[in-house]
């Protein structure tokens, strides 16, 4: 349960954790974020997720809240303060609270940065990636700048909903000439017949996935071939394993999309043998640290 959540400097008990109504991550969705995972008692692959957050805030051009190492500081005080041993860290930070108005406040106005912390059951996680997840597809509705993590989820929340009414528990995107992009909330991966290993190259059209980054790294150390290259649904559906990558899934086999199963319809070797070895390629950084020089720092933005 998340007991204390930190907003603009303050922790706060969870009931307490409120930003204003005219601030415009509210409003306007003028917002980014990042989840990043938490795996005993350390923060996987931070410094990857933080590089990301920074690029977000810059493409938007949104000045960062504090450093990053005092935002490592506040990540940490929040899962201890949560006594998160396993699950997730979430950032956002807005452009801030302004009167309502479509044009930056000028001059700006502080960046709003909250800070959560919640437990997950690892058990759980590893129990789905023993039985693999069923999958939908549809046209892609976002924005052509999907590759900034942005607030902006609604397009999500329909194609998740959608998947869900389908008992499945993810969506692909499909653009206009009928390649898939990625999922609601995750990268789209196949293992072809040859086993070459299938994402999509990184533009516009897609997150830069941490995870998906990290995956490549696993499998460069296991000597499989992946080639970033795009696929049809045709080419999923024929394809020998398929998977979706995510931090707080890490690697999570797809075994059924659109009601057609994926080759024997169970979790495939490499996807297990991607899952198994993720952890050990993964970056790991203890929750506790706290560069020395910042123990008299004020956090606040
Ligand atoms: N693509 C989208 C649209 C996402 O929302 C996410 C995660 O939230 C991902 C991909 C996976 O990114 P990451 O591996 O950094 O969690």
């Amino acid at each position: 349960m998340t007991r204390v959540i930190y907003v603009n400097g303050r922790y706060l008990p969870y009931h307490d954790a409120k930003v204003h109504v005219e601030d415009r991550g509210f409003q306007l969705a003028d917002a980014v974020y990042e989840v990043i995972e938490v795996g005993d008692n350390s923060l996987v692959d931070a410094t990857r997720h933080l590089t990301r957050l920074w690029r977000s805030l810059s493409e938007l051009s949104i000045s960062p809240p504090m450093s990053e190492p005092a935002l490592r500081h506040v990540m940490g005080q929040t899962i201890r303060r949560n006594r998160v041993r396993n699950g997730l860290v979430y950032l956002q930070v807005s452009r801030g609270e302004s009167p309502r108005d479509f044009l930056f406040p000028d001059p700006p106005v502080p960046p709003t940065l909250v800070c959560l912390a919640r437990a997950t059951i690892p058990a759980q996680v590893d129990q789905r990636a023993e039985t693999g997840i069923h999958i939908i597809t549809m046209p892609e509705t976002r924005w052509k700048r999907c590759d900034i993590k942005t607030v902006m989820l609604l397009p999500a929340c329909l194609a998740k909903q959608q998947a869900h009414a389908q008992s499945a528990s993810e969506a692909w995107f499909v653009d206009a000439e009928g390649l898939i992009t990625e999922g609601a909330s995750s990268n789209a991966w196949i293992v072809d017949r040859s086993g070459r290993l299938l994402t999509r190259p990184l533009d516009n059209t897609i997150l830069p996935g941490i995870t998906r980054r990290t995956v490549m790294d696993t499998a460069a150390s296991l000597g499989l071939v992946v080639e970033e290259s795009p696929f049809t649904v045709a080419e999923a559906l024929d394809a020998a394993e398929a998977f979706i990558t995510s931090a707080t899934n890490t690697v999570m086999p797809v075994i059924m999309i659109d009601g057609q199963r994926i080759s024997s319809g169970t979790p495939g070797p490499l996807c297990r043998q991607l899952r198994r070895s993720f952890a050990r390629v993964a970056e790991h950084s203890p929750v506790g640290y706290v560069p020395s020089k910042l123990e008299n720092q004020a956090f606040a933005p």
